[in-house]
């Protein structure tokens, strides 16, 4: 016999996971099927993002910030550390509990609101049913009133780079490294490219990234770019732009990578090559033939804002649907969604939605670049702020990079806010909270701002927008 639930959701990554606790708080009967393993063949909730993403990555990125600072940065200080050395192992040991600690965690959340948790695969069959296979062979069907489809993504891969999980590798890989490669090659200078590649400058190796367009961080605001490109030079990233690889081959211990710039064909030797190219959204076996759940032409499924797909109650959120491969993105459509299946208001203002890119400096941002400003038409002001002038960055020793806010001179709408600089992950919810509420850029001008902090960078760059700064030159 089969099991009755209201809501069925198939994967428990940070779209997933949210989805089942939010309908379960919400008073439904909810089960949550995820098929994740780890390397080590354990089970786990939590996706990529706690698994392989998110979450390890900023573990070793904060480890390997430390390691940096300690050996460049804290004689200034009057530190002297003598005898520094690197621990991988106890570095790794420590990404992997970290990882262990949040993925108990969704555990102890199902229990405490009552989501069944199911590992196995799960595939949605005709009448929003879903067959559920275990790892030991084992099948059971679900009956479900709605199911929620949290499936995520999966790294793209290149064909003329055949990934071995041991030279070629992706970004899962990467984070795994039970030694510091001396030569590691990236292909991509987008986000993953520039995170994985800067933990292992910072633990030693030497790092060339190959990226294929001539235009560094198109996403970013071009002024942020720019200053991105100088710190990350400065720090030893070998970033070749306009780099088109056209094969990589294993050659004994290392990688043999030809591509070609501007100035004609390459090659290069590696001791791993890390592909980190974008993702595309997994799919695989989730759909019986014919259940009429649609793919659009790059493999997404198609919702509508609220994400349902075109069949009746089934849902779909997170990295499978368009928009932002971000877990904060997929949380909140997952819980609009459990909403939306409740009765109650759901909603996700796709406009803003903030944007971290945890290198050092760090990267932020919400809303337009004030390149997309300027295509608008919208005529526009811009006030920037440096670290360089603030209080607490020269007091932490980390007064490199900026404020940005781009408003509206019409209005005085706060169109964009970008940061590059310390804690900016940190900084930039100030500006999603103001853009949220509909804030103008004198609201926060006029908001109180504690002092000596880096939030000031926000307040001053605010000012600066009417050339009102105090603390910097109104340029
Ligand atoms: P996923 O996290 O991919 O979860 C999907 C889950 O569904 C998986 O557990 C999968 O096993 C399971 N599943 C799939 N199909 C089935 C099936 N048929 N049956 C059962 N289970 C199934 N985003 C940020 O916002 N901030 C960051 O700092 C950040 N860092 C990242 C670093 C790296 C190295 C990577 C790779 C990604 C990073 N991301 C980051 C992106 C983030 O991880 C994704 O946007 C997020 O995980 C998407 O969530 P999701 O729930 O849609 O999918
Ligand atoms: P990405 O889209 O950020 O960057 C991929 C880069 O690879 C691009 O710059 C692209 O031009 C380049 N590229 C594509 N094909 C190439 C080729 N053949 N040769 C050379 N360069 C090539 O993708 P990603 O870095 O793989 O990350 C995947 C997703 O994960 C992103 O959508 C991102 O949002 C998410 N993510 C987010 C964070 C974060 O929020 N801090 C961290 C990591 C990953």
């Amino acid at each position: 016999m089969s099991e009755a639930y209201d809501v069925v959701v198939i994967g428990a990554g940070p779209a997933g996971y949210p989805a089942a606790i939010r309908a379960a708080q919400n008073k439904l009967k909810v089960a949550c099927v995820d098929e994740w393993q780890n390397t080590d063949g354990s089970f786990a909730f939590g996706g990529t993002c706690l698994n392989a993403g998110c979450i390890p990555s900023k573990a070793l990125l904060e480890s390997s910030e430390l390691f940096q600072r300690a050996k460049d940065e804290f004689a200034v200080h009057g530190i002297k550390v003598g005898g520094l050395t690197l621990d991988l192992q106890t570095m790794q040991k420590r990404r992997a509990s970290v990882v262990k600690t949040m993925t108990n965690g969704i555990n102890t959340l199902f229990k405490a609101n009552g989501v069944v948790g199911i590992q196995g695969h799960g595939q949605l069959l005709a009448g929003n049913r879903v067959l559920i296979k275990g790892a030991d062979g084992t099948e059971k069907t679900l009956e479900a009133k709605h199911v929620v489809l949290a499936s995520g993504s999966t790294p793209v891969r290149l064909q003329s780079v055949p990934h071995d999980g041991k030279y070629i590798v992706d970004s899962w890989n990467a984070l795994e490294f039970d030694a510091v490669p001396a030569r590691l090659g990236v292909i991509g200078a987008g986000v993953i490219g520039l995170e994985l590649g800067s933990v292992w400058r910072r633990l030693g190796s030497e790092v060339v990234v190959l990226e294929a367009l001539q235009e560094f961080l198109p996403m970013v605001d071009q002024t942020i770019a720019k200053e991105a490109m100088r710190h990350l030079k400065k720090q030893g990233l070998d970033l070749k732009l306009g780099a088109k690889v056209s094969s990589a081959a294993v050659k004994g211990d290392a990688v043999d990578v030809l591509y070609s710039d501007g100035q004609g064909e390459h090659s290069l030797q590696v001791d791993k090559l890390v592909v980190a190219v974008g993702r595309r959204p997994f799919t695989r076996d989730l759909l019986a033939q014919g259940i009429g759940v649609q793919l659009d032409e790059r493999g997404f499924i198609k919702v509508d804002e609220h994400c349902r797909t075109g069949v009746a109650n089934v849902w779909a959120v997170g990295d499978v649907v368009r928009g932002p491969m971000l877990a904060h993105k997929g949380k909140e459509e997952g819980v609009m969604v459990a909403d939306l299946i409740a009765g109650h208001y759901g909603e996700v203002n796709y406009k803003v939605i903030p944007s971290v890119i945890y290198t050092a400096p760090e990267i932020a941002w919400v809303g337009q670049t004030e390149g997309q400003v300027k295509a608008s038409g919208r005529p526009y002001k811009v006030g920037v702020f440096p670290f360089a002038a603030s209080g607490r960055a020269r007091a932490m020793e980390q007064a490199a990079g900026m404020a940005k806010i781009v408003s509206a001179k019409d209005d005085d709408e706060v169109l964009g806010v970008h940061v590059i600089g310390p804690m900016a992950g940190e900084l930039i919810g100030e500006a999603v909270l103001a853009m949220e509420y509909s804030a103008s850029t004198e609201d926060i001008q006029r908001t109180i701002h504690a002092h000596p902090t880096l939030s000031e960078a926000i307040h001053e760059a605010a000012l600066a927008v009417d050339k009102k700064a105090i603390d910097g030159l109104n340029r």
